[in-house]
């Protein structure tokens, strides 16, 4: 009786493992070509990244050289309530990466990341937030909101004066899930973590659904957001780095397109940066399923072609393109409005619209998992809309 037990727990250990390999081993990294393209320069960075100065483990430079080896292009950090990092004169390039800082504002809604501004803001009383919203702004910054369906949800958003939101967060990203998608992720950390943290990404439903609900008024960006800390707080003073910065780094990516290429001139490049993400000319990439770097998604007609973030009149010889730079196995689905318009499971695709509406794209990565292999599609690369008049 006891060694039938023993046996069958031995089963069921042996069926976790195998099933549960064969999974991450699908949630695994694929190769991606990067095409050239003549009109902007594509680079990529972790944004929402804390250090010593809040809750973090790493200094700016010790975040730089990370960024750096993992052959990010920038870092947007956003210590809470604090933007010392910039006043200690840390901002600049460590290597080829250039750290930049942003502040993570505590509001009596929730969290706001305050991006492309390094002044120190903060809600004044509990009706100050429309004018720490306007502070933003008039200091040259936008609003992100930040983890809106996640440790702290947002709570207002009828306020005018939003002008993004997280769509990825790998902070929230792994409190929604199952025990068991929890257990196959801590088993197979070890030997595969940037598979097991792949396996943790859900599809941001509310986030999107949020997105289309503010961009049917109002022009608004997505960011991809790392939420690193690199610190699991122990007793005293005492801390565990975990998860790295450097596998935060290499889990999700939000991508810029620049007017021009950045020069190595911090100064300039942040400007350039900055610039991309307030208009919305960037996307958010799950870096673990592969890189980022070959997708576009532009708009075109016989007169006029937009990229992410802008806006056209309607055509009715218009057209939007997509390219993956995936060589197979991925589907490209056009939303519009919040709803499929058009999908196709190849790596490049062209849709005629000539209706005025607002567009973005989702790009999932098709893998096969047990039991039966179930084809089940994996959110990659969110773009930010384009507008069509
Ligand atoms: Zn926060
Ligand atoms: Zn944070």
């Amino acid at each position: 009786m006891r060694l039938r037990s023993r046996s069958m727990a031995f089963g069921a250990i042996v069926l976790f493992i195998l099933i549960t390999g064969v999974n991450v081993a699908q949630d695994g990294r694929r190769v991606v070509l990067a095409p050239e393209s003549d009109r902007y320069s594509v680079y990529s960075g972790a944004v929402h990244v804390h250090s010593v100065h809040s809750d973090g483990s790493g200094t700016l430079e010790d975040i730089g050289k990370v960024a750096a080896a993992s052959e990010l292009d920038f870092v947007l950090l956003t210590d809470h309530s604090t933007v010392a990092g910039a006043a200690s004169g840390g901002e600049g390039y460590y290597g080829s990466a250039l750290v930049m800082v942003g502040e993570e504002i505590n509001t009596s809604y929730g969290h706001i990341l305050a991006l492309g501004t390094t002044r120190h803001l903060e809600q004044d009383g509990p009706d100050g937030l429309p004018k720490l919203l306007n502070a933003i702004e008039s200091n040259g910054g936008i609003s992100v909101v930040a983890h809106p369906y996640g440790r702290r949800d947002w709570q207002d958003w009828g306020l005018n004066g939003l002008q993004g939101l997280e769509v990825f967060n790998a902070d929230s990203e792994w409190r929604d899930d199952s025990l068991w998608e929890w257990a196959r992720a801590l088993v197979w950390y070890p030997i595969s973590p940037v598979a097991a943290l792949n396996g943790l990404v859900d599809y941001p439903s509310e986030s999107l659904a949020r997105l289309d609900q503010m961009a049917a008024s109002s022009h608004v960006v997505a960011v991809a957001s790392v939420d690193a800390h690199a610190r699991i707080p122990l007793w005293g003073d005492q801390f565990l780095p975990f998860p790295t910065y450097g596998r935060m780094f290499n889990w999700l990516r939000t991508y810029v397109l620049t007017d021009e290429p950045l020069t190595g001139n911090s100064d300039h490049d942040k400007q350039l940066i900055n610039s991309a993400i307030a208009h919305g000319r960037s996307y958010s990439v799950v870096e673990g399923y592969g890189a980022g770097h070959g997708f576009s998604f532009d708009y075109a007609d016989d007169d006029t072609t937009v990229t992410m973030g802008g806006s056209a009149v309607a055509k009715s010889d218009g057209r939007v393109t997509v390219s993956t730079g995936a060589e197979e196995g991925v589907l490209i689905r056009l939303m519009k409005g919040g709803i499929i318009a058009a999908e196709s499971r190849s790596a490049e695709a062209t849709f005629n619209v000539a209706k005025p509406g607002v567009y973005r794209v989702e790009v999932f990565q098709i893998r096969r998992y047990l039991p039966l292999f179930q084809v089940s599609e994996r959110p990659w690369i969110i773009s930010n809309p384009i507008w069509l008049r």
